[in-house]
């Protein structure tokens, strides 16, 4: 079926939207993932008619079939985002071509189809466009975007959805952080993997996050923040955190982050800092890292610094690492120099206050 690229979006404005005063009431401190806006956007497809009904309408629950494939088969993928507020008043997203390529990349992974890039990105921009008032002012605020798609007929045979739901939803958020990002502590998961060769690790789906939870559970029994993967084959290879990927920082400067083999989600951010560390002159690079290594190197002073990184919380730094045998700390233990000065360089490109080398921002009309 071919998808006609020039869909028209309806839009329905929503009959009780949120008064001003109460929306800026939300947006004092609205944490992250709870303050949502009054409208979504969605597409409906299926083999037949292929991409269809595209609308901004009011965010409203779903009516979603007992039997709807979905809900048994977990045929679900998604992507996450952020608008920013510019230093000069203006909005725009970050990176939105790459999360539109990346969210053809699962479906194709998960056998779902693949919506044309032009409707992502369409998609998204109109629901920024209107809900532009719900990115907070202040500092390290955005409208967090998160386009999913599901599978939505109702049947109960195995086999690929011949008919999906695609939607996005926004939702105001703070910094994910207050007051810079304090370093967190990592398990390192014995039992459970998060994604095997052949696998959906590199997939953005809901299955691969359904899937690390215990782990993450354990992380935080063990009195752990987040916890970190190991490969599924060798159970060696430091891979990457439940939502983030990990970077390595050694003492003569250079960074090394696991390479992309199809395990690893690859991150958007992941590649944004590895862009801007090598337009510095750093060594960076994308090699395997063993656990063993990891320990060795932090013991020696070899290794002087660790983060992660992600959308939603920018750069992590990681300031300790625990596993059953005993724990042990990377460098000080808090934020890195280089750790911070990757994240405030990244943020700053992403609210307008540093030049734009890589062309990355994309401004709203
Ligand atoms: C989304 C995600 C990341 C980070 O990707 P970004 O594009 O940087 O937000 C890392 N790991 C996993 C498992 C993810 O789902």
């Amino acid at each position: 079926m071919e998808a006609p690229q020039a869909l028209t979006f309806r839009f329905d404005p929503s009959a009780t939207p949120v008064a001003a005063s109460e929306r800026a009431a939300r947006l004092v401190d609205p944490g992250f993932g709870r303050v949502f806006t009054d409208h979504m956007a969605l597409i409906r497809y299926s083999d037949d008619k292929g991409w269809h009904d595209a609308q901004i309408t009011a965010r409203a629950p779903l009516s979603v079939d007992p039997a709807a494939s979905v809900l048994h088969y977990a045929q679900e993928i998604f992507e996450g985002m952020k608008a920013y507020r510019l230093a000069d008043g203006g909005t725009a997203l970050f990176r939105p071509e790459a999360n539109a390529r990346r969210f053809q990349d699962s479906a194709r992974r998960m056998a779902m189809p693949e919506l044309p890039e032009k409707l992502f990105l369409e998609s998204v921009e109109r629901l920024v466009e209107i809900e532009r008032d719900w990115i907070p002012e202040q500092d390290g605020g955005a409208l967090y975007l998160r386009p999913f798609m599901f599978a939505s007929e109702v049947f109960l045979g195995v086999k690929p959805s011949a008919e999906y739901l695609y939607m996005v939803i926004a939702s105001s958020v703070g910094a994910y952080f207050k007051g810079g990002a304090p370093a967190v502590s990592i398990w390192v998961s014995q039992g459970y993997t998060r994604a095997a060769p052949g696998g959906t690790g590199a997939a953005k789906c809901g299955g691969n996050y359904a899937a690390s939870l215990l782990a993450q559970k354990e992380a935080i029994a063990n009195g752990c923040d987040q916890v970190v993967f190991l490969d599924a084959v060798e159970r060696r290879w430091v891979e990457e955190l439940g939502g983030m990927n990990v970077f390595f920082v050694f003492d003569d400067g250079s960074l090394v982050t696991p390479p992309l083999t199809g395990t690893i989600l690859p991150g958007i951010t992941r590649d944004s800092i590895l862009t801007i560390a090598r337009a510095q002159g750093l060594t960076v690079r994308e090699e395997p890292y063993a656990i063993d290594q990891w320990r060795a190197d932090a013991a020696s002073g070899r290794l002087v610094e660790a983060f992660a990184c992600g959308t939603a919380a920018v750069v992590t730094p990681i300031g300790s690492v625990a596993e059953p045998a005993g724990r042990f700390t990377i460098g000080s233990g808090g934020p890195g120099q280089l750790t911070t000065r990757l994240r405030e360089q990244l943020v700053a490109i992403q609210r307008g206050q540093a030049p734009d080398p890589h062309g990355w921002m994309r401004r709203l009309g």
